[in-house]
């Protein structure tokens, strides 16, 4: 079977999901790893042009992206052109009898699908689902030129505005601090910061509390805020809502603080801690730092 991946890059930097699709790919038979270049951003049909060419120039039988926003968006037009079957957002995928079987959750996150997609096709692949092995070999993708002229219509430009310089994007997070409606305020959020700095972790927030002003709405997890995979997630005076749950169950490890035994983040927590995220944050902040520094 011949792979075709396009990688992405944010700031200059190829995106961490190009890595795990290319390190996992190579189980499924020959891959190639390309990247578009020729233009200053993400330009939809321009890019989607260049895929398609290279798709039916190297007799692909499979493209993989990266399901972030852009890569979700090229995935399905490349989809769409070639006529190829299409399944977006997958957090699993294996080869058998010619055909790929992957599993994508559907329904908001309530069902976890195993779907038959034969060949050929497009899938996207959820960022964090496939673990990078450590050592792999950094990915070179070969370029592949755009003709962003041949657009005729202008698009706005669909990249995520960045929430702080220093914080990792929340999509690609390995560790991810959120926080609802339980920090009462914006002025409150000082704390989280600190525990996510502490942690080199990105921010989230519910949208009980980006619908407030609280936080950017590009903070927003859930059903219609961004899905994330982080190795940790740490819910700070999160419900649990099951529309904030969409966005977040597939984290590896969750740790919730909720002052009330039955709030429903509890369901689905791997740790619990029933108390007073003000009393919890500081000591717990305290403690990661003290723990870094070897004390
Ligand atoms: C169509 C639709 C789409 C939606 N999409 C999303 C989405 O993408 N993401 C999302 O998050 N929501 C989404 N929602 C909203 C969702 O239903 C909830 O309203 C929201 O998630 C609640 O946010 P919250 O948990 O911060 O607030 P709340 O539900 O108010 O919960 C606050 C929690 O903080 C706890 N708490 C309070 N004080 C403290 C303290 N001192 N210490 C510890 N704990 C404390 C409380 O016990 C409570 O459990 C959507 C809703 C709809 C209808």
């Amino acid at each position: 079977m011949k792979i075709l991946i396009v990688a992405e890059r944010r700031d200059g930097e190829l995106r961490r999901v190009t890595a795990e699709i290319a390190a996992k790919a190579k189980a499924f038979g020959d891959t190639e790893v390309v990247e578009v270049t020729g233009t200053d951003r993400y330009h939809p049909v321009a890019h989607a042009n260049a895929v398609v060419a290279r798709a039916k120039s190297s007799g692909a039988d499979v493209v993989l992206t990266g399901a972030t926003l852009n890569g979700r968006d090229l995935a399905a037009r490349v989809a769409a052109k070639l006529g190829w079957a299409y399944a977006a957002d997958c957090t699993d995928a294996s080869v058998k009898d010619g055909a790929f079987q992957v599993k994508r959750p559907m329904y908001a996150g309530k069902v976890r699908a195993t779907l038959r997609v034969p060949t050929p096709a497009v899938l996207s692949i959820r960022p964090g689902a496939w673990t990078l092995p450590a050592g792999t070999e950094a990915v070179k993708p070969a370029a592949i030129a755009a003709d962003a002229s041949a657009e005729k219509l202008k698009f706005a430009r669909f990249e995520p505005t960045a929430t702080s310089g220093k914080r990792v994007s929340l999509s690609e997070a390995r560790v991810i601090v959120s926080g609802g409606r339980g920090l009462k305020g914006p002025e409150n959020w000082k704390m989280l910061e600190d525990l996510a700095d502490a942690l080199g972790a990105a921010t989230g927030a519910s949208r009980a509390v980006t619908d407030a002003g609280w936080r950017p709405n590009e903070e927003q997890v859930g059903q219609t805020g961004k899905t994330v995979t982080p190795d940790l997630y740490i819910a700070l005076g999160i419900s649990g809502a099951i529309q904030h749950l969409a966005g977040m169950t597939s984290s590896k490890v969750i740790v919730a603080v909720n002052k009330d035994p039955d709030a429903d983040i509890f369901k689905i927590a791997d740790y619990g801690v029933v108390g007073d995220l003000f009393e919890f944050l500081p000591a717990f902040t305290e403690a990661v730092k003290k723990t870094k520094a070897g004390a």
